[in-house]
């Protein structure tokens, strides 16, 4: 099917939570910096699918940010690392859970659209990375003197220990660090794509796995709609939000579907969070129910990015 030439636009966000004032700025800082790289690509042709890669990879390289070197650390004091990517005209998807190593793991996760399997895990992640060539460093790199002091923090709260997982049985107050980087691009040939990268929650036993690897949960892209969510993660797999929304915004609009899609993950199992949407016809809505969520945008006719924290 041919798809019609459209204006190209890009979203990004960089987390829905309680954002202490002095990071909104380097969280703003790092919506600008994503959306002048994807704006770049989109200018130049590139497939939404390469935006979204090439936005989320400047945020993943910034450590004010839930994602690459400055991820959150798990409770043993690690960095694991989940990210995952659609392609909306081709329903192609690529994801990871749990890298340790790989500085860009959306880019490995680019690199999996189209092959075989689409989700890696473990041993085969790990090996995903190793068989991309993609750039690596240690461990211990990815561990910055914030998180430290922010998991010592989550350690001396009794109640954040409590059985029931990394946020306790209850969901959390939308204080917890929940700065997870996401985008969603429409190319010049109508294509959507969507993408997130994540060190996931703060204080996570090594192992857990949120929303943001998994297609229809964190993200989601087709042929009409492109979404890419944020925050309580144990809640937004519950709700399958990413596709809820898109399934919303199909039928009522871009910004009945954010709205609603937030508002049905609030009722149906009290969660926390927000989304950043984008219809084929260039619609595109934000919604989160958290205090404050980092995000911005870019379509012609501005003289520049537009982004808020
Ligand atoms: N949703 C992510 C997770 O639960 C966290 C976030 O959005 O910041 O892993």
């Amino acid at each position: 099917m041919a798809i019609p030439a459209a204006r190209p636009v890009l979203l990004v966000h960089a987390g829905a939570w309680d954002m202490p004032e002095a990071e909104r700025g380097p969280h703003r800082a790092a919506c600008t910096a994503a959306l002048q790289a994807g704006w770049a690509a989109l200018l130049r042709g590139a497939r939404a699918v390469d935006a979204v890669e090439q936005a989320i990879a400047v945020m993943e390289g910034d450590a004010a940010v839930n994602a690459g070197t400055g991820s959150v650390l798990t409770r043993e004091g690690w960095v694991e690392m989940d990210a995952g990517i659609m392609d909306g005209a081709t329903q192609q998807v690529g994801a990871l859970m749990g890298l340790r190593t790989a500085c860009h793991p959306i880019r490995v996760a680019r690199s999996l659209l189209g092959a075989e399997h689409v989700l890696l895990g473990g041993s085969a992640a790990e090996q995903a990375v190793r068989d991309g060539g993609h750039a690596t460093q240690a461990p211990e790199a990815f561990i910055t003197a914030r998180e430290r002091a922010r998991l010592a923090a989550w350690q001396a709260d009794a109640a954040r220990r409590a059985p029931g997982g990394c946020f306790g049985p209850r969901a959390p107050s939308g204080a917890q660090p929940a700065d997870t980087v996401g985008a969603v691009a429409l190319d010049m040939q109508g294509r959507l794509a969507a993408g997130l990268s994540t060190g996931g929650a703060c204080g996570k036993p090594s192992g857990r796995v949120g929303d943001a690897p998994i297609p229809g949960c964190g993200y989601w892209a087709d042929e009409e709609v492109a979404v890419a969510c944020t925050g309580w993660g144990e809640s937004i797999l519950r709700v399958g939000l990413a596709r809820h929304a898109a399934d919303l915004a199909r039928s009522a609009g871009a910004e009945a579907g954010a709205r609603g899609s937030v508002s049905v993950l609030a009722q149906r199992v009290g969660g926390l969070g927000g989304l950043i949407l984008l219809r084929r016809d260039g619609t595109h809505a934000c919604a989160f129910n958290t205090p404050r969520m980092a995000r911005g945008w870019m379509q012609q006719g501005m003289t520049g990015p537009a982004a808020d924290a």
